[in-house]
């Protein structure tokens, strides 16, 4: 068995791993796939210190700084069940969908999450050009320009009046007949010149030139009419969903949104597991703020190796 093991392989797990071989422990990391989301990333120009770099080199360099420690790196691993230590200081367990399974006597939970997609014809072949899922990552590069955010819910609206600030304009666009966001947000909202709200809108199609987006279609819930609105970038705010289906039966504490709960010092509801990055409930989800909670969980995670004697 393992003294730690890492379950998820992104930039929360990158870093929990490295932080625990560094106080000695055996650690193993697990990963559906290593590098996580920042694989799915072109530019990234707000991770501190590094003022552009992308994705895929990235993922290379936490897997190389990973490498340069004895950490048992296991890669396209999917975990589908925890099994908790039955006392504290015994052995957790995580079962794999290949039929593995691994024991550890701390975990570190850091599965990430992923941006709902709205499905519609022209999103996927339009990802990084045009369509955008984080305005705290690819607000700038719309300086000046049109936009559109799909969805009125709280972060629908938020990344609206974010984007309103930096773009030239902004259309929200809700399915519904009225925003679903915290009043105080929509009166921001409302109160925003260069800002339009279209309600009971259904986004149908991203259209682009080949190149990059220059549209939106969406149909008219209650005419049934179709309309197009010219634009050069469009950021889905329809929900981003912690990959924590896998420990419902487990017992740990889940947010009603699926997060896995954490403190202060990442230690969930269960003695010994603790939980790092997007799939938590870690207010703000971006690649430094993975990296810090990593570290977090795995100092944690010392903390309690040296207080509880293996049983
Ligand atoms: P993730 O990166 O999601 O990694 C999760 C890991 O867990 C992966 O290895 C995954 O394969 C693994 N996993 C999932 N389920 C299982 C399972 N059941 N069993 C085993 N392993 C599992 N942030 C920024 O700061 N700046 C940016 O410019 C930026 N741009 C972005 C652009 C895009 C298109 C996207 C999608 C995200 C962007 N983000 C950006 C957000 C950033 O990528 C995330 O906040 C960050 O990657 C979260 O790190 P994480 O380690 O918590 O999770």
């Amino acid at each position: 068995p393992f003294e730690v093991l890492v379950v998820g392989g992104g930039p929360a797990g990158a870093a929990a791993s490295i932080y625990t071989a560094r106080k000695g422990f055996s650690t193993g990391i697990a990963a559906e796939r290593f590098g996580g989301q920042v694989l799915d990333t072109v530019g990234i120009e707000n991770f501190i210190s590094v003022p552009y770099t992308e994705g895929p080199k990235l993922a290379a360099q936490l897997e190389a700084h990973v490498g340069e420690y004895a950490i048992d790196v296991m890669n396209l691993q999917t975990a589908t069940k925890l099994i908790p230590a039955a006392r504290p200081g015994g052995l957790h367990e995580v079962q794999f969908e290949n039929g593995a399974s691994l024991k550890a006597r701390t975990l570190i939970l850091s599965t990430g999450a992923r941006w709902r997609n709205l499905g519609v014809p022209g999103e996927f072949e339009y990802r990084n050009r045009g369509v955008a899922y984080c305005p705290h990552c690819d607000g700038p590069l719309f300086k000046g320009k049109r936009v559109a955010v799909i969805g009125g819910g709280n972060s629908g609206v938020e990344a609206a009046i974010d984007l309103a600030n930096i773009v030239g304009h902004v259309t929200l666009v809700e399915f519904d007949s009225k925003l679903r966001a915290d009043q105080v947000l929509q009166d921001k909202l409302r109160s925003m010149s260069n800002v339009d709200i279209l309600l009971s809108a259904q986004s149908t199609e991203v259209t682009g030139d080949g190149e990059r987006v220059n549209g939106l279609v969406y149909k008219n819930r209650e005419t049934g009419a179709e309309h197009r609105v010219d634009l050069e970038g469009v950021f889905v705010q329809i929900g981003l969903v912690p990959n924590t289906e896998w420990l419902k039966d487990s017992g740990i504490e889940l947010s009603k949104f699926g997060e896995i709960v954490i403190d202060t010092h990442a230690a969930t509801s269960l003695p010994g597991i603790f939980a790092a990055g997007d799939c938590t409930t870690v207010p703000f989800k971006q690649i430094i703020i993975a990296m810090g909670e990593g570290s977090k969980a795995a100092l944690s995670a010392f903390d309690y190796l040296i207080r509880n004697e293996a049983v």
